[in-house]
């Protein structure tokens, strides 16, 4: 069976937690979308890691971990990441990457700082990890698939007229001093060759095959659906598709296998970058969220960026679980709500007067103001609880006040940051 494990708001939902803990059933997992530019935390029986590019599986034994040509692979970070777990004691796991995945180079990083240096102020907020570079370069028809790092003539003819245009960009619209050389470049590709070829496949065919034996596969989706580049908040957005529907492109697999689609959706709100957060909250009251949540304070996993925080938005998660194609909702930290005498809940948007439970385009999303409702806070702390019923009857209210909104069955409760810290309902 195809699961897929996603986020239903701006990311850092805690799919690392809910992905690593089904991986346990799972055979294969597989990364379709995104680059090094987020990050999933997760904590085991080895340690507490951040992980960007790798798959939430490279844990467990006997799990095939896939990247698929939908992400963006940083080869540099790829084995970083992978020394990273193999020097904590973590045996070497079983690695797959898509002969049709494209790797990030070492200029897409550089023109993502350039132009987010330019913007200034009017910067998108992006980790700068080359992200939105390598992207348009993909669409461009410029960028390097995997297999062609292996062909010596392919790879430098494309380089060579990367760089013709590179180079006058730098000089032009940046005023900068560097160069890049097609031969120095080509050099540092080539070095990654020798380790990252046994890794390296045909997804399409492996993963299909792998669903005619009824495999275990899991999906996993970095960010969340309202960075989605065509459905969300543009262009305040991420440059791939963070919808588990993508995976059919990212990684090949068919729309009609997909049988349950895992939407993680958290008990408050929190995002990084700029754009609209109708539900955000500032100064005193987001700073104690933002201390109080996550697994030691909201701070990016890859950046250590303080995130934003912001109440509970019902519109925006209800939206985001619709376009997931929401089969259960996991229910994140709730656990971090437990200091509040009264949690209020975005349940609606006020636009020009008018109140609205539909998630609007960006321009109406600017001039949207939220409409809270106030329910009961538990005042204790929900770690340890393992049965629904154990939870104090205010907390069950919020989660099912919270599920009335959305119009998606909540099937799992997170109550912290531990691998057992669950609630099956
Ligand atoms: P992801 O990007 O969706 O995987 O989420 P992140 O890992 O960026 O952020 C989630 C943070 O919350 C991490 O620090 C997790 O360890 C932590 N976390 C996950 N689930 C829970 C939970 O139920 N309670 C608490 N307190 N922390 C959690
Ligand atoms: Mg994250």
């Amino acid at each position: 069976m195809v699961s897929a494990i996603v986020g239903g708001n701006w990311g850092d939902e805690g799919k690392g937690k809910i992905t690593d803990l089904m991986a346990g059933d799972a055979d294969i997992i597989v990364r379709f979308q995104g680059g090094a530019n987020a990050g999933h935390t997760i904590i085991n029986e080895y340690g507490k890691f951040a992980l960007h590019l790798l798959p939430s599986g490279v844990f467990r034994k006997g799990v095939t971990n896939v990247i698929g040509q939908g992400v963006a692979v940083n080869l540099e970070q790829l084995f970083k990441e992978l020394d990273g777990l193999l020097d904590r004691g973590v045996p070497m796991p079983n690695i797959l990457v898509s002969d049709r995945a494209q790797v990030v180079m070492p200029y897409h990083v550089l023109f993502d700082k350039l132009e987010e240096e330019r913007l200034g102020k009017d910067s998108f907020g992006s980790t700068k990890s080359g992200i939105a570079p390598f992207y348009s370069d993909k669409y461009l028809k410029i960028g390097v698939q995997v297999s062609e790092m292996f062909d010596d003539e392919t790879l430098i003819a494309r380089l060579k007229r990367v760089c013709e245009t590179k180079n006058e960009t730098i000089k032009s619209l940046y005023g900068g001093q560097v160069t890049l050389e097609p031969n120095q470049l080509f050099n540092e590709l080539v070095a990654y060759r020798e380790r990252l070829k046994p890794m390296v496949t045909n997804i399409a065919y492996f993963l299909h095959d792998a669903i005619k034996e009824d495999k275990n596969i899991l999906l996993e989706g970095q960010l969340g659906a309202l960075k989605d580049t065509d459905n969300g908040i543009y262009p305040f957005v991420t440059s791939s598709s963070p919808l588990a529907g993508f995976a059919t492109v990212g990684a090949s697999v068919p729309p009609h296998a997909i049988k349950k689609v895992v939407t993680v959706v958290k008990a408050y709100s929190s995002a990084v970058g700029a754009g609209a957060f109708v539900s955000e909250i500032f100064d005193d009251e987001a700073h104690e969220l933002r201390m109080r949540g996550g697994d030691g304070g909201e701070f990016g996993a890859t950046t250590g960026r303080a995130r934003r925080m912001g109440w509970f938005d019902c519109v925006a998660s209800k939206y985001g679980c619709m376009l997931q194609g929401t089969t259960d909702v996991a229910f994140s930290l709730i656990d971090v709500l437990g200091y509040l005498d009264k949690i209020p809940v975005c349940v609606g948007y006020e636009i020009d007067g008018e109140v609205t439970t539909v998630f609007p385009n960006t321009i109406e999303l600017n001039r949207a103001k939220p409409v809270l409702e106030y329910v009961d806070g538990w005042k204790c702390d929900l770690q340890g609880i393992r049965k629904y019923e154990d939870l104090p009857k205010e907390a069950q209210n919020y989660v099912e006040f919270v599920e009335k909104h959305l119009g998606f069955p909540i099937t799992m409760i997170s109550n912290g940051p531990k691998r057992d810290d669950i609630i099956i309902r």
